[in-house]
């Protein structure tokens, strides 16, 4: 199809019944063709105010016209300038709500498409040699607890900062929701493990299968194994029920659970240690990201009807735009304005249907989002062999609970300052989900360096007292 300077450059993706069964990545990439038209695109505007919708302020205009010139090189030293992660957040963010919904072009036409620009320089800058520059020239260790993007991100700039940083994680490989929660078709792992291969080339030491709280302490950390300061990216992992009949029976699993088993301990594969078993129909619960991927991969893992069900409407659904259109090409159904009231037991203590009442929707409210009404006298059932919940995710208590002098708030989020990161306790650093409950990956990544330059900046205050 020849290409429409009004239009955003359509991403090149596999054909829907193809991927559908596979976990292969469904987005190609931009061609070299693709992207200088779409480069073309921006108006290098003289106020720029696409930079204010992405939360680290990638200098977009600038990154985007070495594009145009063909300078790559440029145009990736442009964005790492900003964003520690760009080849996850060209896939991942979700830019019609950040960056490209403040394009200008939005005015008269669809928006540059600046998350696939991104990923195209990352993509081009992980087919060069890597370039590491990160010298140890201080003496303070750090510990950073968790990896996910916080946590990557916090350590790689310390390490570039001079320190030498140890990461603890929890599970056996580092990558947080990365690793174990965005599934393959929407993240190849090789570019998450890119980016770790950076890390350890800086000096960065991950050590794994440490939950601190558990097999250490906060606190041991900073008074036994000698580190400076500490930094919390523990993120938000622990999963919301929703507190109807049946979500104890067989075949009842949180997003969560379900996406792990899958992503991190192979449970596709039935000599696996703990197999995942998916039944013909598969009911997701949720709008999200979180609902999206489960219910893309519970297609792929063999479900012949797999189906969102969700209590408002599409409107209001928190998926990005794109999942949800390749969810729906992939043949995935949608049940919008369907309040799930309970999981019905096949009188052996398996899953068998969900019992479910229409909504219509009212006046919004205290979200902001129109609040959802059930429609008398419309209940029905939906067969499920499985229901997979993804209603929302807290902060694990674990590490908060055994870490005195820690403050948290209601929702046992830590409370942190929103510049430095700095939390309730001295020389102890916090961002990510573990702060703002679930958000986004740029955002934690955002956070992770703020922080970062925040324990540099009291240390050096401390050294030159
Ligand atoms: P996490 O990524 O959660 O990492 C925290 C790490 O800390 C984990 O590895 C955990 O094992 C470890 N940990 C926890 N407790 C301890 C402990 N006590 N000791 C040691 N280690 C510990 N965002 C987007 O922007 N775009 C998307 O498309 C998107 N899709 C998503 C899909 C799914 C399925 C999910 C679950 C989330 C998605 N998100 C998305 C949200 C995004 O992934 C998170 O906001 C982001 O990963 C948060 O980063 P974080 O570093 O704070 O925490
Ligand atoms: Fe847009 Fe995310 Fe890139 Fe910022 S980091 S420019 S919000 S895609």
């Amino acid at each position: 199809m020849p290409l429409k300077r009004s239009e955003k450059t359509t991403m090149p993706v596999r054909e829907a019944l193809a991927r559908a069964h596979d976990f292969e990545e469904v987005n190609e990439g931009y061609s070299g063709f693709h992207a200088e038209f779409e480069a073309e695109r921006c108006l290098r505007c003289q106020d720029p105010v696409c930079v204010n919708g992405c939360p680290v302020s990638v200098p977009i205009p600038e990154f985007i016209h070495a594009v145009k010139v063909g300078d790559m090189a440029g145009a990736a030293k442009i964005l790492r300038s900003a964003n520690p992660l760009p080849a996850i957040c060209g896939r991942v963010c979700p830019q019609e709500s950040q960056c490209e919904a403040e394009c200008s072009m939005t005015l008269r036409f669809n928006p540059v498409a600046i998350g696939h620009l991104e990923r195209y320089v990352a993509d081009w800058e992980r087919s060069q040699p890597p370039s590491v520059s990160a010298k140890l020239t201080r003496k303070e260790k750090i510990a950073v607890i968790g990896a996910g993007p916080s946590g990557l991100v916090c350590a790689g700039e310390l390490a570039r900062l001079g320190y030498p940083v140890t990461i603890y994680e929890a599970l056996h490989a580092p990558g947080g929701v990365l690793r174990y929660g965005i599934p393959e078709f929407r993240l190849p792992k090789e570019v998450l493990d890119w980016e770790i291969g950076l890390l350890k080339a800086m000096g960065v030491e991950i050590i794994c299968n440490v939950i601190i709280g558990k097999t250490i302490t906060l606190d041991e950390l900073l008074n036994k194994l000698g580190y400076s300061a500490v930094f919390i990216g523990t993120g938000a992992g622990l999963p919301q029920f929703l507190g109807i009949p049946g979500e104890n029976l067989n075949g009842v699993m949180s997003a969560n659970e379900f996406l792990t088993r899958v992503n991190l301990m192979k449970g596709y594969d039935a000599d696996a240690d703990t197999p995942v078993h998916v039944g013909k129909t598969v009911a997701v619960i949720g709008a999200g990201n979180t609902a999206m991927d489960a219910v893309r991969t519970a297609m792929r893992m063999g479900a012949e009807r797999a189906m969102i069900v969700y209590r408002r409407s599409q409107k209001e659904m928190g998926a990005r735009v794109e999942e949800y259109h390749h969810a729906m090409e992939e043949g995935v159904e949608m049940n919008w304005l369907t309040n799930p009231l309970e999981i019905i037991d096949d009188g052996e203590g398996w899953v068998s249907g969900l019992r479910c009442q229409k909504m219509e929707l009212g006046e919004p409210d205290s979200s902001g989002r129109a609040r959802p009404i059930p429609i008398e006298g419309s209940e029905f059932v939906l067969p499920a062999e499985n229901v997979i919940l993804a209603i929302g995710t807290t902060p694990n208590p674990l590490l908060t609970r055994t870490t005195a002098g820690l403050s948290v708030n209601k929702k046992g989020c830590v409370l942190a300052d929103e510049k430095t990161g700095l939390t309730s306790k001295a020389l102890v650093y916090a961002g990510g989900d573990a702060v703002t409950g679930a958000a986004t990956v740029i955002l934690a990544a955002g956070a992770g360096k703020r922080a970062a330059h925040a324990v540099h900046e009291e240390l050096a205050k401390r050294t030159a007292q």
